[in-house]
């Protein structure tokens, strides 16, 4: 830019720098709005209301959402209208209200084996070794690719941690173990050091997608996971359930370059035999592997993989709803609000009752955003931001919807200041706290925190952040790209006249009886008191990023500040 002659140097660097805007050249202020005028607004989101989307959503003729079938048209035309309906934009630059998603079913038929000093060593799939390869390809081959043990596969630089230590693994398939590395608490070894990964929380490294995307970018052949029952959270058996049935992808080159060729598991049994062949002790290399100066270990050995996909293609579409800002300047910058609409369809295999309604998962979650978007259309004055409401489809199929928002952005991530997910809400009345997932990450939560006290709640951390829920939803495919997120997942806690253990029993009933099956369906008993607070709250949060002087940030060692400062230095 041009500096004018007269400013001060310390006032021209601010300028250009982009940090103070000369009164000239600023816009007229659009004001804000009192708070009787934003209590105004935030009355409009009712019980009633949110109903009414929830049974719309959940009904039978929905067919329980499956990207790519009638349920899917069914399920766009109620959003659709419903942003019509509520005078939004649309949120696609090409004026439509959605985004096309090209997705793919997959079904692999693999074979896999070692070779240690000449002699085979034949792997039973999926009985000793589940193989998939996620390129998008009718066939891969890996043949006699040398076998690298990288530890827990991990390069957090905010730990000044490197498990690859510079060694080049191209081509080579690598053996990674599952969760994060666990370091011990120099000051109680009983315990896990709370500074290094989280202590026991589960963070983005111990995830199995990280370790499956840190082999693509390395460029290994094939990434193996050890399982174990503790970091992966569930049993063997579960692992060739979810990975033998057809699995989704998206389309297109892309994908090619996120996942190396072949991605697998193998169970600790068959990582103790081939470790044993090779010569070397399982449990002294991963005892080594939690601690930093660890470094890879060539295994001596072979492995070779084939992967036969059966493939379709499959067009699915994200929804998205926009409420311009008010704002010259700042209607450029974008806060969202996400809530995937996906189900698990109709089970034929089911007796009596086959549709997978979703109505908690995620009906809830996209009733709130709707109940959201007309109180900010009633808003007085409404936003200087411009706020963004995205549907995405295939969240159930590893974000797949929100993974493509986020790799076609449809609107600049650099200025989209927020994301605030939503996915499973609270339909079992008021309560005193709300459970923010993944605690202490952003700033964010600390308008949440200012704006649940005004309420006169608390904000409470995940109560099992072992399990990982912020890496499980969509806003953390936002957030790999560096846009700051808050996740609601089940955020009910310390309910109004009812016994302490109220919300976890309520929360282990859901789990255990109606999660993904066809009884997950409008409830006699449900209490939206508690969810019409909550989305108000979070009315209310949005609205002050919309109209705030601040840009919110990841806090200091969580995993995607430095991908948001890289992003924020290149606009
Ligand atoms: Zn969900």
């Amino acid at each position: 830019m041009r500096i004018p002659r007269g400013w001060s140097p310390a006032v021209a660097i601010l300028v250009a720098a982009g940090l103070l805007v000369p009164a000239g050249a600023r816009p007229a202020a659009v004001p804000g709005q009192s708070p009787d005028q934003v209590a105004a607004a935030a009355r409009i989101i009712t019980a009633t209301s949110m109903l009414e989307h929830v049974k719309a959503l959940a009904a039978d003729d929905k067919e329980g959402r499956a990207p790519g079938t009638a349920g899917e048209e069914r399920t766009v035309a109620y959003l659709t209208g419903q942003f019509k309906r509520l005078g939004l934009a649309p949120g696609n630059p090409d004026g439509t209200y959605v985004q096309a998603v090209p997705l793919i079913g997959f079904k692999a038929e693999a074979t896999a084996g070692f070779t240690v000093k000449g002699t085979p060593m034949p792997l039973a799939v999926p009985d000793d070794a589940v193989v998939v390869s996620r390129q998008g390809l009718p066939a891969v081959k890996v043949a006699d690719s040398p076998m690298v043990f990288v530890g827990y596969g991990v390069v957090a630089p905010e730990f000044g941690w490197d498990d690859f230590k510079g060694v080049d693994v191209r081509g080579k398939t690598i053996l990674m173990l599952a969760g994060d590395p666990p370091v011990a608490d120099p000051a109680n070894a009983a315990s896990l050091d709370p500074k290094v990964f989280k202590g026991a929380a589960l963070t983005y490294y111990g995830r199995w997608t990280y370790k499956y995307e840190m082999a693509a970018r390395k460029g290994a052949a094939a990434a193996i996971i050890v399982h174990e029952t503790g970091p992966a959270g569930y049993a063997f058996d579960v692992v060739k359930a979810s990975w033998g049935r057809e699995n989704f992808g998206l389309a297109g080159p892309g994908e090619a370059s996120t996942h190396a060729p072949v991605d697998a598991w193998i169970t600790l049994d068959g990582a103790k035999k081939l470790f044993t062949a090779c010569g070397l002790d399982y449990d002294a290399l991963k005892a080594r592997a939690a601690a930093r100066g660890f470094k890879p270990v060539a295994l001596g050995a072979t492995a070779s993989f084939t992967v036969t996909n059966t493939i379709r293609s499959i067009s699915s579409r994200n929804v998205i709803g926009r409420l311009e800002g008010r704002d010259p300047a700042l209607k450029h910058e974008y806060v969202m609000y996400s809530a995937h609409w996906d189900g698990f369809g109709v089970n034929r295999a089911l007796q009596g009752d086959q549709v997978l309604n979703g109505a908690l998962d995620n009906a809830s979650g996209m009733a709130t955003m709707l109940a959201m978007a007309e109180a900010f259309t009633k808003l007085e004055g409404g936003t200087k931001r411009t706020m963004l409401f995205l549907s995405p489809t295939a969240e159930e199929s590893a974000m797949l919807g929100a993974k493509y928002y986020a790799e076609y952005p449809l609107w600049p991530l650099e200025k989209t200041l927020a994301d605030i997910n939503m996915d499973i809400m609270n339909f079992w009345g008021r309560t005193r706290a709300i459970v923010s997932i993944g605690h202490g990450m952003t700033t964010l939560e600390d308008l949440l925190i200012a704006e649940a006290a005004k309420q006169g709640r608390l904000v409470l951390p995940d109560p099992e952040s072992e399990k990982g829920y912020f890496y499980r939803s969509d806003h953390f495919e936002l957030a790999k790209q560096g846009v700051p997120a808050l996740h609601f997942l089940h955020p009910g806690a310390e309910y109004r006249d009812r016994p302490p253990d109220f919300g976890q029993r309520m929360r282990d009933r859901y789990v255990a009886e109606d999660y993904h099956k066809p009884s997950d369906d409008i409830k006699a008993d449900w209490d939206l008191s508690g969810a019409v607070e909550d989305a108000q709250l979070l009315f209310n949060v949005g609205l002050a990023v919309a109209q705030g002087t601040a840009y919110p940030e990841w806090k200091p060692g969580t995993e995607f500040r430095a991908i948001r400062a890289a992003r924020l230095k290149g606009k």
